[in-house]
């Protein structure tokens, strides 16, 4: 049996029609870059997620950028993110000038070690960016604790955490502002790049319009030099097409990752994603954790599993991090997990029997 990683054609074919007539519609009015389906689209995100400001943006890494820029990060300043993530979250904090300062993961959730913040806080420390990594929120009492008590801005990094929640409050609304990343495999996912950021802080949703608009909010005035980072109307239309299934998509994530549960709870050498308490995880990602990780995943790709790791080595361990001078043992959970954690398949499509398949694979594993 054959399992890939994600299918995206079959979320596509479940709703095939929708998603031409969004095409076509756009093509039709030649609606290319800005307009009304790329207005609809803001509006429909904000109004989903009960915030003011919604804006759009090229790509999930821009809107890290541009929030971090409009609030004047540059040089000589540090932000603080975790050792465990997708590079765009620290590179961005680099491209304005500033220094990415790292932290441990939590052994058991896998997000930014809440505990280890205070410590490496400095005058020197402009925001916070916890990563609701694999679709787990971070523990954002304890963040905004002691992000309140240094008066430090929190931005969300949320490409993974798709209507996520923690204590009934989803993530991206507990900070100053936050990031979303609709790259075509993210649980709401686009046709190429794109991304917004969510805010309810209206001079930042405002600065953050115009920087991603060339530093203009009206053509040829031009307040400041911005970039060009931009939404275009098919990518829009495409993400309106798709909001009316994204909450029924994410529960039924959320019970593929139940039936993983089930049917690999007792194969002991396995540690199996735990949820963080009052909170909603949706499985952006299916992490699992086991001591022959590689051997595990070939044994998966012969039978047929296609498995991916994310991520192979932790940010601070990366060469591109080797001029911030940290070791290895400086991150020991993020460091010994980087060769244990393995992702297994998970989309809403995902049939029970190609789940009964990877267990049985698994179960036949002789370390
Ligand atoms: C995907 C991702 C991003 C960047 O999103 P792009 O749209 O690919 O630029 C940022 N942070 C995390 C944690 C991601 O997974």
């Amino acid at each position: 049996m054959y399992v890939p990683f994600v299918d995206l054609k079959k979320q596509y074919q479940s709703i095939r029609k929708d998603i031409d007539n969004a095409i076509a519609q756009v093509i039709e009015e030649t609606s290319f870059i800005g307009g009304k389906h790329v207005e609809n689209f803001e509006q429909q995100f904000a109004s989903l997620y009960g915030v003011k400001h919604c804006i759009s943006v090229a790509n999930g890494t821009d809107s890290l950028y541009i929030l971090m820029k409009m609030l004047g990060i540059g040089a000589g300043d540090e932000v603080i993110t975790v050792a465990n993530s997708w590079i765009s979250s620290s590179e961005t904090i680099s491209q304005t000038g500033a220094r990415p300062v790292f932290i441990d993961i939590d052994p058991v959730f896998y997000s930014i070690s809440e505990k280890d913040i205070e410590k490496v806080i400095s005058p020197r420390t402009k925001a916070i960016i916890p990563v609701h990594l694999h679709g787990q929120v971070c523990e954002m009492d304890a963040i905004m604790q002691v992000a309140n008590k240094y008066n430090i801005p929190v931005i969300e990094d949320c490409a993974q955490s798709h209507f996520s929640e923690y204590k009934g409050k989803r993530a991206g609304t507990m900070g100053l502002a936050a990031s979303f990343s609709f790259y075509p495999g993210k649980n709401l996912g686009a046709y190429g790049d794109a991304g917004c950021v969510i805010t309810n802080d209206d001079s930042l949703a405002e600065k953050v319009k115009m920087f991603a608009r060339h530093g203009a909010l009206k053509k040829h005035q031009h307040q400041i030099e911005g970039i060009n980072s931009r939404l275009d109307g098919l990518q829009a239309a495409i993400l309106s097409a798709k909001l009316p299934y994204i909450l029924e998509w994410t529960e039924k994530r959320i019970s593929r990752a139940a039936s993983y549960q089930q049917h690999l709870s007792n194969i002991p050498w396995i540690t199996l994603p735990e949820v963080r308490p009052n909170s909603k995880h949706t499985f952006h990602l299916y992490v699992i954790r086991c001591k022959q990780r590689d051997e595990v995943m070939k044994l998966l790709r012969d039978n047929g599993v296609e498995t991916a790791i994310h991520y192979p080595t932790a940010l601070p361990n990366m060469k591109a991090y080797q001029y911030l001078g940290y070791q290895p043992g400086d991150f020991p959970i993020a460091t010994k997990y980087q060769d244990q954690i393995l992702s297994l398949p998970i989309f809403p499509e995902l049939a029970d029997e190609q789940i009964a398949h990877i267990a049985d694979t698994l179960r036949k594993f002789q370390g």
